[in-house]
């Protein structure tokens, strides 16, 4: 990438624009300046995690913009999305005595984002929210399309709101510093846009990886100039499904691929054992499979997947362990072993609480081929259970 790339967003109640480039950061005093002028103060959110390695280069523009700011430091984990943080953050911003017309920047990965956003859509009815995203997720999903959220009691994302912020700002050299799990987890975003919309990013991507023989393949290859290509294409694939469907009611359910089988895992594993990219890439082989076993896509198209896993070495069969491990932690089967018939029947049972259902009809994305989505409504169960089965391994 050796311009900057832009995208200009449309939404409803708002266009903005989506700059991606490596080394932005260093241009965003001029960036905010040109974009949401008029404001006095910068509020912006992170984690201690962020803090600890981006403390001197979160200063340096800050100070660079030459207003007041202050900042708000989150524990780092899925569990701070709360909303008693959110409490602790309005209270705080009454005390910076942030208006309407000040920014409020969210940086940091999908936690930040999602309750910097909540608490920025809310606060006075609503403040200028830049998007800073600094992991992949962030980058490539969580951070386009206005979604905030609060876990509430353990149910993730009980409440928010749909709020588009008033600019995105992407550089891909943060991810230099990610964990590989972390990269993992945004990994599975990308080949999820790349099975449903196609756009040559699985073959992109294929590329991108077999050129590094040795080292952290993973690291190598988000630090790679033609990763932050795809970066870009899989932002204008969002961008393009929030501009037909903001709301979520048809078209962007399509970003649910894998999902309805992944947020089944996920709660029959617990989070701990599985994080949301590794359950979503388990869960897209699960609708491969049952899109194959359904007829509706050849046995290919399995393969267009693992092929990619396999480059990657993201692993393709989910242990069963990980279900047998949880039922010891909740301690409600002691230390009963379960087998793949228990772990498919439970995740199917865990599917019907899945938010994309509807009470009357069980909506699954399923694909002909890649870059050819279909919505299936209640497939038979038996091809779910034989669908997930087959992609569990152990005894
Ligand atoms: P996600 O973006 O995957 O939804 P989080 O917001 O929880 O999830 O971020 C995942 C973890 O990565 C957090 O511990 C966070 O502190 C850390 N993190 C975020 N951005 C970076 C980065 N650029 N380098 C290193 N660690 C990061
Ligand atoms: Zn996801």
């Amino acid at each position: 990438m050796d311009k900057l790339r832009v995208i200009n967003a449309k939404t409803s109640n708002r266009d903005y624009k989506i700059l991606i480039n490596p080394g932005l950061c260093a241009q965003v005093p001029e960036i905010l300046e040109d974009t949401l002028r008029g404001f006095e103060k910068i509020y912006l959110i992170t984690d201690i995690t962020i803090l600890s390695i981006y403390k001197d280069t979160i200063n340096e523009f800050l100070e660079k913009c030459g207003k007041p700011y202050r900042i708000f430091t989150l524990k780092q984990g899925e569990e701070q999305k709360n909303i008693d943080n959110v409490k602790k953050i309005y209270e705080d911003m009454l005390d910076f005595n942030l208006h309407r017309n000040d920014i409020v920047i969210a940086f940091g990965g999908g936690v930040v984002g999602d309750i910097a956003a909540f608490a920025a859509s809310t606060f006075h009815r609503g403040i200028k929210l830049l998007q800073f995203p600094t992991t992949l997720v962030a980058q490539v999903d969580s951070s386009i399309g206005g979604k905030t959220a609060v876990n509430i009691n353990n149910v993730k994302n009980a409440a928010g709101t749909f709020y588009q912020p008033h600019l995105i700002i992407i550089d891909p050299l943060f991810l230099n510093t990610l964990p590989e799990r972390e990269i993992i987890n945004g990994m599975a975003e990308v080949i999820k846009y790349g099975a449903v919309f196609n756009k040559n990013i699985l073959p992109d991507l294929k590329k991108v990886a077999v050129s590094f023989k040795s080292g952290s393949l993973l690291k190598s290859i988000v630090s790679d100039i033609r990763f932050y290509e795809i970066i870009y294409k899989c932002c204008r694939l969002k961008a393009m499904a929030v501009k037909k469907d903001e709301y979520d009611t048809g078209f962007r359910n399509l970003l649910n691929f894998g999902h309805t089988f992944g947020h089944a895992l996920e709660k029959e594993t617990g989070l701990d054992l599985l994080n949301h990219g590794q359950a979503v890439a388990y869960g897209m082989l699960m609708a491969a499979d049952a899109s194959i076993m359904l007829n509706i896509a050849k046995a290919g198209l399995k393969k267009k997947l693992t092929d990619i896993y396999m480059l990657l070495k993201i692993p393709e069969k989910l242990p069963l362990n990980v279900f047998c491990q949880s039922i010891n932690k909740t301690g409600n089967n002691g230390n009963k072993q379960i087998s793949r018939d228990l772990a498919a029947a439970g995740t199917v049972q865990s599917m019907s609480f899945d938010k994309k259902f509807s009470s009357k009809s069980n909506k699954f994305i399923l694909l002909r081929d890649t870059g050819r989505p279909v919505f299936v409504y209640n497939p038979d169960r038996d091809i779910l259970i034989e669908a997930i089965k087959n992609n569990i391994t152990g005894e």
